[in-house]
């Protein structure tokens, strides 16, 4: 794998790869052995100002907002290129990095050299606005302008993915960037870096800034020239982050935590439902935001479906995420495997039973969680209620559609929802009703580039993806032109007598 893993990975600030001004470092440390990966600069107040300060003089000198859509897109495409190019080195980074199996990680880098290109196209297509009311006297029309300098804060799981969601809308739109990647997943952040500079982008167009929430997340949130915020991470954090960036009053997109439920009503194709039921929880070690991670399985078919996923829980292949055949590998920090065995020690204090998949000896100096099933679960436990994000199921059963989806929404949470019925009908009630911004009926987690994502409740505001990224990253301006002579309105040409 071609990196360098000696040098501390450096910031990328106004065309250039810099060390923290401060000289600090933190280090990064590898999911699989607890060892030190390598170090990391560790960006402070003094850094996001030096990287804000070249993303608004990039920005005002005009060099990427004004330039000619053909233009700008020459680039947004060869970002994607590269992207694909570098396929492999991107998805091993990411491996080593997160603890993710690395036949996951490759399908995802995929898909974001496939964002870049989409929203090349769907720029073209929207940024020129609409006419509205064309007529003797008047003509309206809209102008779709970007917003300014984005500051875009992501999280560790998948996070190539997540990054280059926000980035490439971002700079589609004609913004410039400042990224403050997640301290726990910073390889490919930099690998992200090295590519953009590559491409070629003007100076100070893009820029990342390592470091920790507290540090360099905070002082993004809270610089008066970061004209929008788009998180995706912690329902908690998303709060601060409003909270600390209520001053400078910002236009805001929040990806947050979920709780998704997975409906598998007696007249599912049984096979499918469990596939998709054990693939919902367990890929990606568990980490993910969509996770089906309470299965609601109606009682008439409830002892079959939990004898099955017991079968499949125990030949999960829990190994080295670096080998293709691995199905989950360690999670993603020390501190983050604590919790999720926290959770663990929870479950059997609140009366469940946990039932456990194999982790092998010879993994223990990782983050290995077992793939987990939470048995005999009340709604109304911490287990239920609260994300784990980690490889383990709450299993409930449920007798009528009434009472699952009052339990389905028994929850803080709204992201995600699965249904598995052959009843079509029942599938788009249950679909209706089950509060959450995305619902997936007899479907794994799949997603059109085109669609919405996120979700209601805890789980966010607004929307990512298609053109609802397009929307959140431009300003849109009404400008009103006279055709013809329309009266206008006169003041101060009285005699005051
Ligand atoms: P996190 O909230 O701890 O951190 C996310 C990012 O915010 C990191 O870059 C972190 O450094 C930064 N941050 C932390 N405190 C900050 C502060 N005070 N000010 C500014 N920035 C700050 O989340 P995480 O643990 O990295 O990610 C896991 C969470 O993300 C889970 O809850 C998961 O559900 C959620 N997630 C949601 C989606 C979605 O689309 N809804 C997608 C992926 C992950």
């Amino acid at each position: 794998m071609s990196s360098n893993l000696k040098d501390p990975v450096p910031h990328y600030i106004n065309g250039e790869f810099v060390s923290s001004e401060s000289g600090e470092t933190f280090a990064n440390i590898s999911p699989y052995s607890n060892e030190v990966l390598n170090q990391v600069s560790q960006g402070m107040k003094e850094d996001i100002n030096a990287a804000v300060l070249a993303a608004k003089t990039a920005f005002k000198k005009g060099e990427w907002g004004t330039l000619k859509l053909n233009e700008r897109m020459k680039y947004i495409n060869k970002i994607a290129d590269l992207i694909d190019r570098d396929i492999e080195v991107v998805a091993q980074l990411e491996s080593l990095d997160t603890g993710l199996p690395i036949a996951q990680t490759k399908k995802m880098v995929g898909r974001a050299a496939d964002n870049f290109r989409f929203y090349a196209e769907m720029v073209k297509n929207r940024m020129s606005g609409e006419a509205y009311h064309v007529d003797d006297e008047f003509i309206n029309y809209t102008m779709q302008k970007p917003v300014g300098v984005a500051g875009l804060i992501t999280p560790w799981n998948a996070p190539f993915m997540l990054e280059t969601w926000k980035v490439a809308p971002a700079l589609a739109t004609g913004n410039t960037v400042v990224l403050k990647p997640a301290e726990w997943s910073p390889l490919t952040a930099h690998k992200l870096s090295e590519i953009i500079h590559e491409a070629g982008l003007p100076q100070g167009v893009f820029n990342i800034v390592h470091g920790f929430g507290e540090e360099a997340g905070a002082a993004l949130v809270a610089h008066s020239d970061v004209q929008l915020i788009s998180f995706t991470g912690e329902t908690k954090t998303g709060s601060e982050i409003m909270r600390n960036g209520a001053d400078s009053l910002k236009r805001y997109s929040m990806e947050l935590g979920g709780k998704s439920p997975i409906i598998v009503f007696e007249d599912c194709e049984f096979d499918r439902a469990l596939d998709a039921c054990v693939w919902g929880i367990f890929s990606f070690n568990g980490e993910r935001c969509t996770a089906n991670s309470r299965l609601f399985v109606q009682e008439s078919i409830s002892e079959r479906f939990i004898t099955a996923l017991k079968e499949r829980v125990q030949n999960i292949i829990v190994g080295d995420p670096s080998h293709a055949e691995t199905e989950v590998g360690p999670l993603i920090h020390r501190d983050h495997y604590e919790n999720v065995k926290r959770y663990l020690a929870i479950a059997s204090e609140e009366g469940c039973e946990v039932y456990s998949g194999q982790v092998p000896e010879h993994l223990s100096n990782g983050n290995f969680v077992a793939p987990t099933l939470l048995l005999n679960v009340k709604n109304d436990m911490k287990v239920a209620q609260e994300e784990i994000f980690g490889p383990v199921l709450t299993v409930m059963t449920f007798k009528t559609e009434e009472e699952v989806i009052e339990l389905a929404n028994d929850v803080p949470y709204g992201l995600a929802g699965y249904v598995w019925t052959s009843d079509m009908k029942r599938g788009h009630r249950v679909a209706g009703a089950v509060e959450a911004g995305m619902l997936w009926v007899n479907s794994q987690n799949v997603r059109d580039l085109r669609i919405p994502f996120g979700g209601s409740k805890a789980s966010g505001i607004g929307r990512e993806g298609g053109h609802y990224a397009f929307e959140f990253y431009t300003e849109m301006k009404v400008v009103h032109v006279a055709v013809g002579d329309h009266h206008i309105q006169q003041f101060g040409k009285k005699n005051k007598a």
